[in-house]
């Protein structure tokens, strides 16, 4: 698609696009900051969670409250760091009260992060929680507790990748089992991301536009006069 500087500046283009959106009126009106995300813009592996909270908030960073230092423990367990892998969430305006997204705000806000998903190019997805294994599987009856753990290869607008649905930190925090749970499918990221990546599609033929002769001839007609070779002779 690119290189990796160039997916970069796209990706810091669509960074100041969000960062004045309106598109929801009540988050854009009670937001301090809009969390774009943060980390690898070149990175192998992205996760997805749901949405900021106040200290993400506050700070314009994903995953920087309780949930988010869970997160960093997990990933320190399996060798990696925030800067080797790249952090967004579904929605990237905080929802009052911390409730939950609400269907027009996902509709609303999708597109920035499946521009994200295709300037990183990561090889493997790891979704945590429902809102966004439901939005990036599209399936929205199919829960986490049915599909934590389970890799699938799923094409996301242009590019195939590893899905890897996997419980929400946040949840795990309170809950010892769920905490288990997340620790053994997070142990098998290492070994996912070791796969070959998955297959391409081919790139998108660009459609060949034909103009119709009449057009021809009509644009032939009104291109000015070619000026008589400069004047020279
Ligand atoms: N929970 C999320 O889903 N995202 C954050 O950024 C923080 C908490």
């Amino acid at each position: 698609m690119g290189t990796a500087a160039e997916r970069r500046d796209e990706l810091k283009a669509v960074w100041q696009q969000a960062r004045d959106c309106t598109k929801c009126p009540q988050l854009a009106s009670t937001r301090q900051s809009v969390v774009f995300g943060s980390g690898n813009a070149d990175a192998d592996l992205m996760f997805v969670g749901e949405a900021p909270g106040a200290n993400e908030d506050r700070q314009g960073l994903p995953f920087v409250g309780q949930a988010g230092r869970l997160l960093d423990t997990l990933l320190e367990e399996i060798g990696l760091t925030r800067e080797d892998v790249f952090i967004a969430n579904v929605l990237k305006c905080r929802p009052p009260g911390n409730r939950d997204p609400l269907p027009q705000e996902i509709d609303a806000c999708q597109d920035y992060l499946f521009r994200q998903l295709e300037l990183i190019e990561p090889r493997v997805v790891c979704t945590l929680g429902n809102f966004s294994t439901k939005l990036l599987r599209g399936d929205p009856m199919t829960g986490i507790t049915r599909l934590h753990g389970r890799e699938e290869i799923r094409r996301i607008g242009p590019r195939r990748v590893r899905l890897f649905p996997i419980y929400h930190p946040a949840a795990a925090l309170y809950t010892p089992k769920m905490l288990d749970t997340l620790r053994a499918d997070f142990a098998r990221l290492p070994e996912l991301l070791a796969l070959e990546p998955p297959e391409q599609p081919p790139p998108e033929e660009p459609e060949l536009v034909v103009p119709e002769p009449e057009v021809v001839a009509e644009a032939e007609a009104e291109r000015e006069p070619e000026p008589a070779q400069l004047g020279l002779f």
